[in-house]
């Protein structure tokens, strides 16, 4: 039995989380593989030192090493800090090296290179922990692992085949031998070789991707909440955990914003069956939540709801539209070729409306102008809106169940400006004005989980 584990920032973010989760990690029986992010804030401050051009390198490094030395003289002493220290240094010193040389800074993967930095300290940190308990243990960047990754920089996407070739012969061996490998999370590496990373939050989805490669059985993602709840625990404060989830449902509410879960998480997981456990590195006792190709319905209208701001609406406009099937394909095929996230579609007579991130929409805009297509009449854009997602067992067979959702958005006041129904049948997507979007999340979740009897 092969489970793999991924540990996110908050669960190496100190001794004291490093040492937890040492602890979970060599508790837990059969073959394992290890994933770990970068210790919690290290990735932060990594992207916005290439955003500062204020700070000075020297700064950087310093607050860089400091972080990391702290917490590992807190974990070591004697000969095991002086190997930890020895490896460190040979690290410290490439990334201080790749951020001096101001030539690469033009390298499309520049920023992929210096914001996936944390992971290869961390997962050395926790690999030195791990053999300082007594157990066979190796840190493997990506590149050691053979983690492969196609795609735009700051967004890639996991090549699985190529990943499970490589890590067959690079990281299979190694767990069958009862070694544990703790590997960097995050990125993978491009066609070109260097590193490109899987988006915020990408270890979710790196996990995922080794657990397909590894051909698993199990994925355990440790956090620090206890496992997928019905709503963002900061947002919601009776959020309760869903016990158990199916595929479907986990996916698209990861993919509209629920912050626990990388959007790419579950598909790679799915494909080939393997459960995936969100569980509390804090609480490590508590069942958290378990997805799978569940098919038990639930009581309660929805089970989670979760939402993503900072999305734009983009309407096109051209008479009549719906009747000219071959203008819709055109504005959709140029849209396609940037390759950049959908949120929702939604059309009527005379307009197509497209909800997209608000970072993407210039691009959007100048990919439409540039048609050159007398028949579009106009374009309209509505900024800074957010997009809430609905989700429950078999919501489509459920009488009346838009009518309730909507007469609960009413109460919040909020306008409903956009509505994705029917394309699921486990979720009901609508977009509200962002400033309504937290109130909208509360009402539902007060009336539709909270207030149900279990
Ligand atoms: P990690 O560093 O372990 O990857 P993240 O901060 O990325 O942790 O994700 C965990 C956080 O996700 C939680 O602290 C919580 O605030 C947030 N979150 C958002 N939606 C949900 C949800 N539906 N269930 C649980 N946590 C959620
Ligand atoms: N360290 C990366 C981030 O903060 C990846 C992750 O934590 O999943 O986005
Ligand atoms: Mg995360």
């Amino acid at each position: 039995m092969i489970t793999v584990m991924k540990f996110g920032g908050t669960s190496v973010g100190s001794a004291e989380a490093m040492k937890r989760s040492a602890n979970i990690i060599v508790s837990g029986s059969g073959k394992k593989a290890v994933v770990v992010s970068a210790m919690s804030g290290i990735t932060n401050f990594l992207v916005s030192a290439l955003d500062d051009k204020t700070l000075k390198d020297e700064d950087i490094f310093c607050k860089f090493k400091e972080r990391h030395m702290t917490v590992a003289k807190e974990l070591f002493e004697g000969k095991r800090l002086e190997e930890f220290t020895e490896e460190f240094e040979k690290r410290f010193d490439e990334f201080k090296k790749l951020y001096s040389d101001k030539d690469g800074w033009n390298s499309p993967y520049f920023k992929d290179n210096i914001s996936s930095q944390g992971e290869r300290f961390s997962s050395l940190m926790l690999s030195h922990l791990i053999m300082e308990m007594g157990y066979k243990s190796v840190a493997l960047t990506s590149e050691d692992a053979g983690i492969y990754a196609v795609g735009a920089p700051l967004s890639g996407e996991c090549d699985l085949e190529r990943t499970a070739s490589s890590m067959g012969i690079n990281v299979k061996p190694l767990i069958d031998d009862g070694t544990i490998p703790i590997i960097t999370g995050f990125y993978g590496i491009s066609e070109s070789g260097e590193p490109l990373t899987f988006g915020r939050g990408g270890s979710d989805y790196a996990a995922a991707a080794i657990g397909n490669a590894l051909d698993a059985d199990t994925i355990e993602i440790w956090t620090d909440v206890n496992g997928f709840m019905s709503a963002d625990p900061r947002v919601v404060e009776d959020a309760v955990t869903i016990k158990e989830m199916n595929f479907n449902e986990a996916a698209e509410l990861a993919y509209f914003g629920a912050k626990v879960l990388h959007p790419r998480t579950i598909e790679p997981a799915r494909m080939k069956h393997i459960s995936v456990k969100i569980k509390n590195s804090y609480q490590p006792e508590h069942p958290g939540t378990l997805i799978y190709n569940l098919r038990k319905k639930s009581k309660s209208l929805l089970k989670a709801v979760a939402m993503k701001s900072d999305l734009s609406i983009v309407t096109i406009r051209a008479g009549e539209l719906a009747y000219r099937p071959k203008l819709i394909a055109t504005i959709i095929d140029r849209i396609g070729d940037l390759d950049i996230p959908l949120y929702a579609v939604s059309t009527s007579l005379s307009t197509i409306a497209f909800l997209f991130h608000n970072n993407d929409t210039a691009r959007i805009l100048g990919e439409i102008r540039g048609m050159h297509s007398e028949e579009i009449e106009g374009i309209e854009i509505k900024n800074d809106v957010a997009l809430i997602c609905a989700v429950g067992d078999d919501l489509l067979d459920k009488n009346g169940f838009s009518g309730d959702i909507f007469g609960a958005v009413k109460e919040a006041e909020a306008n409903v400006e956009m509505i994705s129904e029917g394309a699921s049948d486990v979720s009901l997507n609508f977009v509200v004005p962002t400033e309504s979007a937290l109130d909208v999340v509360r009402i539902l979740h007060k009336k539709f989980i909270s207030s149900v009897k279990k």
